[in-house]
Order: structure tokens, then C-alpha cells, then sequence
């Protein structure tokens, strides 16, 4: 049991008497104060001197009177599955070479509870998934929209914490490091499917979750070609500008030219693997293309439906958008009511969101623009194009 572990239970043993003597406090000063029932979370980060790895540590305080319950995966509490810190090296910024894991709708075991004025503390290994290799002024900051959109039971909280995050600057002199990110063993070729450790049976079921992702991310290109826009785009990515629909088109393009001629390889995971816990799939985001498939994987649905968090093809979709060279994407919100929350408050941050990408793709419910499609009738069409057939149009405005 970690430190983490035993601050929560404490926590969780007061928490009844808490609540009961906040519900009072609450109900006293609903009127003079309506800021007191947000959260406020103070995050600060401290650079202890030089380790080797360079760990950083991470303090995260509730400063208000409220209990406030935040996802684990935001936190450092074990290996990172996102790109939750910023780190920049002479004010450029630094790659994320680490796991970019894909989820299931979290369940209440997935939220940390921090009680008023509480603290957790956490150490981050921050040069495993970080490039630190070269000397510098480095500052490392946490992505603090990870708290501020924190989802609770598949829906918006109704007061999302405040966070407050400070930096840290420090400085690295030239040491001998190597790099620890596993390399991809036979890296295919282009435009081939190749496997490790998978069963024949996976086999199948990944060559057919490519073929649909290549029908998904035809008919996402297909929007952009043909320059719709309306609610299928409005739903995933939020207010349009024209800087940003062209961005989001490149970044379509890209993820259907990586599905249809990268060499992609699946490594099948066993549960075994730790960066498998609680995840379906992951990638390292500067190794591409290497799928990293866990078990969960073969129990979800092998295409979209309308409430579905992931689906075997989109999934696919996911993760090649999250490869340097293709999308770049991040993970700030998994799952379709987040990801609508996250369009709604910051486009910028929803067409850099691997799930929209996932969503917007598999296009289910069906919202204008092509598809979904099976993938005989996408390579039929996209031979004889429709050009103003209704099945293009979505509310062109
Ligand atoms: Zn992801």
C-alpha cells in the first residue's frame, strides 16, 4: 500500500462526520459565499537537487472546505498513461515519450477523494517518460486542465475544482544517460500489419479492426475534403475557426494516411503487463507505429455503438492519432459525454484529444458527412464520388 493509498483511507474513515458538518456550513453560507462550494486545488512541484533519473516531487492540496474527488489518472500515482506535465528545456518545449493509454468510463474506484486542507504527495519519475538526456534550464508544470475538467460518474461535475499550479525551474548539467523507451523489434513495412505475441485468433480480429479503421478514418477525410461543417464537427471539436478546421483537416488526413500505408505493429499484452491496468490499448507517442494491445481489448465491441466508450476499430483510430508523426494527439478526456464537455469548453484542447478523434471518426450516431461505412461500400463511393448527393450535406452554413 502506497502513501497515497493510506492518506485515502484515512480520508475515507472520517468522511461520513465530514460531510455531515459541511452540509451544515453549506446550508449557513449558500447565500454570502456561492465560491465556497468550488474546489480549489493547489498543485506545487519541488526539484530536490540531482537524481539519477531526475525525479521531481508533487504536492496537491485541497484549499477549500469541500471534499474534492479527482481521477487517479490525472495523478501521478504510478507510471504515467498521459502527458500530464508540461517540461520545457530552454523554453522548448519536450517531447512526451511515455504510455498514452486508452480507458473505459472511470467507475467510482477510479476517483481520489481529497478532504478539505488535505494533501497528497506524489513522486514522479518525470526522466522515464521525458527526454532529459541533454543539459539545460528545464521548467516542468502540470497540465492543470486535467483537474479542471475532472468528470464524475460520466458527466461534468457541477463545480469543477479551481487549480492553482505553480512551476518548477531547474537547472540539468551533461550526464550519461540512456534511453529507456523499448524499442519497436522489427519494425514492419509500410503499409503492412505485422504481430508479437498474438494468438492467430487476434490476429483476425486486428486485421479486421484495421480494415474498419480504414473506413472510419475515409469517411472523417471525406468531411474535410469536401469542407463540411456542422454538428458532427461541432460535437467533437467545438466552435470553428478557420486556423482550426484547417488544423483539424490535417490532422484527419494524417490519420487516414498513416491507417491505410503505415507498417503498423500490434503487440498483444497480457495482464501481466502493468501498463495494461485499467487500460484497452496504448502507444508511445515517438514510436510509431507500435499498437500495444491489452486483454480489455477483446472484450469490447468490434465497431462503434451510440453509447459506446470504444470500439475495437476506433480504438485503432485512437492511437495511431496519437503518434508524433501522425496527430500528435493527447489524452485530456476519454469517453463520448467528457469529450462532448471538453469540445463545448475548449476546442483547442478537444482536436487535440485522441477520443474526438475516435468519436468524430466513427460517427455514430450517425451526424452528416460519410459513413459510418462498412469498408466495401467506402471503397466503392470513394471511386464514384456523390458530389452533391444529400448524404453530404450538414448543415453547410
Ligand atoms: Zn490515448
Amino acid at each position: 500500500m502506497g502513501l497515497v493509498e493510506l492518506v485515502r483511507r484515512a480520508v475515507s474513515r472520517i468522511g461520513v462526520a465530514l460531510i455531515a458538518a459541511l452540509a451544515l456550513v453549506t446550508s449557513l453560507q449558500a447565500s454570502e459565499s456561492k465560491s465556497d462550494d468550488v474546489g480549489i486545488i493547489e498543485i506545487a512541484i519541488n526539484y530536490s537537487g540531482l537524481t539519477n533519473p531526475v525525479r521531481v516531487e508533487m504536492f496537491v492540496r485541497n484549499r477549500s472546505r469541500t471534499a474534492v474527488s479527482v481521477l487517479r489518472w490525472n495523478l501521478p500515482e504510478r507510471r504515467l498513461t498521459k502527458r500530464l506535465f508540461q517540461v520545457s528545456r530552454n523554453g522548448n518545449a519536450v517531447s512526451y515519450n511515455g504510455v498514452l493509454g486508452k480507458r473505459l468510463p472511470p467507475t467510482s474506484s477510479d476517483y481520489i477523494a481529497i478532504g478539505p486542507g488535505d494533501e497528497l504527495e506524489f513522486i514522479v519519475d518525470l526522466e522515464r517518460d521525458y527526454d532529459l538526456s541533454q543539459a539545460g534550464e528545464y521548467e516542468v508544470k502540470y497540465n492543470t486542465e486535467f483537474l479542471s475538467h475532472s468528470i464524475q460518474g460520466g458527466t461534468p461535475e457541477k463545480s469543477l475544482p479551481r487549480v492553482q499550479a505553480d512551476s518548477v525551474r531547474f537547472s540539468l548539467l551533461p550526464r550519461d544517460v540512456s534511453s529507456k523507451a523499448p524499442d519497436i523489434t522489427n519494425p514492419p513495412e509500410g503499409g503492412d500489419t505485422t504481430f508479437d505475441s498474438c494468438s492467430a485468433t487476434q490476429q483476425n480480429i486486428l486485421l479486421v479492426s484495421r480494415q474498419q479503421a480504414i473506413a472510419y478514418s475515409g469517411g472523417g477525410k471525406h468531411y474535410f475534403d469536401t469542407q463540411l461543417m456542422g454538428s458532427r464537427y461541432q460535437s467533437w471539436f467545438g466552435d470553428s475557426t478557420p486556423a482550426r478546421y484547417s488544423l483539424a483537416a490535417s490532422k484527419m488526413s494524417a490519420i487516414d494516411a498513416a491507417m491505410n500505408s503505415a507498417g503498423v505493429q500490434f503487440l498483444c499484452r497480457s495482464a501481466a503487463d502493468p501498463e495494461c491496468d485499467g487500460v484497452i490499448a496504448y502507444v508511445y507517442g515517438n514510436q510509431a507505429y507500435g499498437i500495444y494491445i491489452c486483454p480489455i481489448f477483446w472484450s469490447i465491441s468490434p465497431l462503434a455503438t451510440f453509447t459506446s466508450c470504444a470500439s475495437q476499430a476506433g480504438t485503432i483510430i485512437h492511437e495511431m492519432s496519437h503518434f508524433n508523426v501522425v496527430a500528435g494527439t493527447d489524452d485530456h478526456e476519454y469517453c463520448k459525454s467528457a469529450s462532448l464537455a471538453l469540445a463545448d469548453s475548449n476546442p483547442s484542447l478537444a482536436i487535440n484529444n485522441a477520443d474526438s478523434w475516435e468519436f468524430f471518426a466513427e460517427n455514430t450516431p450517425f451526424q452528416g458527412g460519410f459513413g459510418p461505412l462498412s469498408p466495401s461500400f467506402l471503397t466503392l463511393t470513394m471511386e464514384t464520388p456523390i458530389r452533391g448527393s444529400s448524404l453530404f450535406v450538414d448543415g453547410f452554413e
